[in-house]
Parts: C-alpha cells; sequence; structure tokens
C-alpha cells in the first residue's frame, strides 16, 4: 500500500504548532524512518497517521485510492508497535497474537493458521504457550510485533519500538527487525531518535527538526549529501568548521584549508572521519585527549578552530594527549552548506 500525506499539519488546542504543513510519500513495502530530536513532531505524524489525532484542516492522508483523512483508527486498518507493549502479561503468546483476529470475527481456523504464520516468521514457536510475563524483554517485543502484523494492516507504525531495551539487544532486535519488516513486505514507518536505528531499518529516513520535515533520502544520501547544517549534524555529527571563508580558502586559527570551489556565504562543515593526522598537512593543532574505541581512536583536538576537532584515527601508534600534530582535509570531504542564519 502506498501511504500520501499531503499538506498536513498539527496545532494542539493550547495553540503548539507540532507539525508543519508535510507532504510525505511512503511507497508500498518501503521503511521510512521518522528521525529527530524529541519534541520534533515524530510522534504526531505517527499519530495522524494511525487516526488517533486529526490533523488541521487541509490536510489530507491517503491509503492507496482512499482517503482515510476522516477515518477513526478502528476503521484504517493500521497496525501499530509502541515502546510499552501495550501485552495481555496474564494471556499466552498465541492468545495474544490472536486477540486482533478473534475481534475481526475471523473464523477459528482462520485464526489458527495465521497465528501460526506470524508465529513462525517470528521465531516464536517454541514460546506460543507461554504467558506474557513468562517472555525477555526481547521475546516481548517479537510477540508485539507478532500480534501488529496478524490482523494484515495496510500500513505498520512504529515509535520507538525498541527503546525500553538495554543496548546490546537493541542492536541485536534492530537487525531482527530489519530483516522481519522485508519478510513482511508491509508498508512501515518506524519513529525513533537514533540515528544507527534509523539507518539501520529504514528504506528511506525523513529527518525533522522543529515540525517539519527537512530532508528525506537513503541513510547514504543523508550521509554523503546533507542539504542543511542541521542533517549534517544529526546525520553523521558532522562538526562545523567556523572560520573566515576567502573565495576558496577556508582560514582557521590551525591553518588554511582549500576548498573546491568559492564558499562565500557557505557554512563549512566535516565529519570526523575525514579530519586526518597527517604530518604534511596544512593544519597544526594539539592533542588534548585520545579515546580507544576497539577499531580506532577519537582523537580531540584543540588550536584548529575556536571548537575542539575529533579526527578518527585507525592504525596504531595513535598520537599522545599534549603532542602537535599536522591535520589535512580532502577538499572534497568538506561540505559547504548554505548559511541558514537560524538556530536549528
Ligand atoms: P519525543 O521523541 O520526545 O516523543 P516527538 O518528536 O515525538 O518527541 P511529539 O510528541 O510529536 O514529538 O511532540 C511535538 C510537539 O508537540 C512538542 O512540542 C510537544 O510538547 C507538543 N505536544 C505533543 N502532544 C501535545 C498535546 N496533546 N497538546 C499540546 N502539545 C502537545
Amino acid at each position: 500500500m502506498t501511504l500520501r500525506l499531503t499538506n498536513t499539519a498539527k496545532t494542539y488546542p493550547d495553540g503548539t504548532r507540532a507539525l508543519l504543513p508535510t507532504g510525505l510519500t511512503v511507497d508500498t513495502g518501503e521503511v521510512v524512518s521518522l528521525l529527530g530530536p524529541s519534541g520534533c513532531g515524530k510522534t504526531t505524524l505517527l499519530r495522524i497517521i494511525a487516526g488517533l489525532e486529526t490533523p488541521d484542516a487541509g490536510g489530507e492522508i491517503w491509503f492507496d485510492e482512499d482517503n482515510v483523512t476522516a477515518l477513526p483508527v478502528e476503521r484504517r486498518n493500521v497496525g501499530m508497535v509502541f515502546q510499552s507493549y501495550a501485552l495481555f502479561p496474564n494471556m499466552s503468546v498465541r492468545a495474544n497474537i490472536g486477540y486482533g483476529l478473534k475481534m475481526q470475527r475471523l473464523p477459528k481456523p482462520e485464526i489458527d493458521a495465521r497465528v501460526h504464520e506470524v508465529l513462525d516468521m517470528c521465531q516464536l514457536g517454541d514460546f506460543s504457550h507461554r504467558d506474557i510475563a513468562a517472555l525477555s524483554g526481547g521475546q516481548r517485543q517479537r510477540v508485539a510485533l507478532a500480534r501488529a502484523i496478524a490482523p494484515r494492516p495496510r500500513v505498520l507504525l512504529l515509535d520507538e519500538p525498541l527503546s525500553a531495551l538495554d543496548a546490546a539487544l537493541r542492536e541485536t532486535l534492530r537487525d531482527e527487525l530489519a530483516i522481519l519488516l522485508r519478510k513482511f513486505e508491509i508498508t512501515a514507518i518506524f519513529v525513533t531518535h537514533d540515528q544507527d536505528e534509523a539507518m539501520a531499518i529504514a528504506d528511506r529516513v525523513a529527518v525533522m527538526s522543529q515540525g517539519r520535515v527537512a530532508q528525506s533520502g537513503t541513510p547514504e544520501e543523508l550521509y554523503r549529501n546533507p542539504q542543511s547544517a542541521f542533517v549534517a549534524g544529526f546525520v553523521g555529527n558532522a562538526m562545523q568548521l567556523k572560520g573566515q571563508i576567502d573565495g576558496s580558502a577556508l582560514m582557521l586559527p590551525g591553518g588554511v584549508l582549500p576548498l573546491q570551489q568559492d564558499g562565500t556565504g557557505q557554512d563549512v562543515f566535516v565529519r570526523a572521519e575525514d579530519v586526518l593526522v597527517d604530518p604534511t598537512g596544512p593544519l597544526s593543532g594539539q592533542v588534548e585527549s585520545v579515546t580507544f574505541l576497539g577499531t580506532h581512536y577519537r582523537v580531540s583536538i584543540r588550536g584548529i578552530m575556536t571548537d575542539v576537532l575529533t579526527s578518527i584515527f585507525p592504525g596504531q601508534n595513535a598520537p599522545k594527549p599534549g603532542d602537535t600534530v599536522q591535520i589535512s582535509i580532502k577538499p572534497e570531504a568538506l561540505m559547504l552548506l548554505q548559511q541558514t542564519g537560524s538556530a536549528e
């Protein structure tokens, strides 16, 4: 199913403009993540799609050729998975998954067949008779997904479904969820404030800021070609190189960097992995701290710009705190973005 939002906005009764007019299309079978900091409007957008909130006048929500804007939640046939699983604790896994199907008054053999199918796909067969209370967090999360999927919803909406889990489990389930969503071939929207999670799960990420979609694209597009300082910073933690631009040169306290083009009126950003410790580099600074992270070191350097500049050092023999280091940054690694003048 293709989901299409046009001109969808939300102003809450107290006047809060949680969502500015937004357009969004999610193709059949596509998994789109809504990524953004707390309060940017992700949940509001998801609740509007579900039918739990009414958009401001003028906004429309389409499921294929059906305008569902005025339909209540129970008539939209959406599946939902939340952070709090909202499972029935004293019912078995099987009963939880079958619950929605019973409500739909499906015949018993049909219910059994569908429950069996999702139990199998979610690898829950061994637990089907257990009570929810006797399951781990990860198993509960899978049951919640299975329950949402069983009624064959037109679209699946997931709101931070992994955020109640500890870090290690979260990572495992993140990959599992990505695979399961593809298996189900369901159109899905996944809300998160965690960029790694969004990148790992989604075909396309819509980065939200202050009630609007700042940019949407594949994880690679957002990472390589951010259109704003906000997206550059939020996806992949780009750092702004604050200095004076003079044509195609950037003058920093620690030296001068060549740019690929005239950068007048633009802000310059770089990612830590493109900041290289290089004895022939044009910039000079002092190492403030070095952190060993297994596959690489993270080196913080002062004196190159006003703030600390972070470099990823991949090999052995990383520099030590107090060392003076030369730094190079390839001109093609510098991202030139239009100055917005806003506080985004
Ligand atoms: P989080 O990641 O913290 O859940 P979010 O991006 O999902 O945040 P929303 O919950 O959509 O953000 O909230 C967007 C804005 O709307 C926030 O400023 C929030 O305080 C406000 N808001 C949410 N619900 C209501 C409400 N019922 N009445 C008034 N304002 C609300």
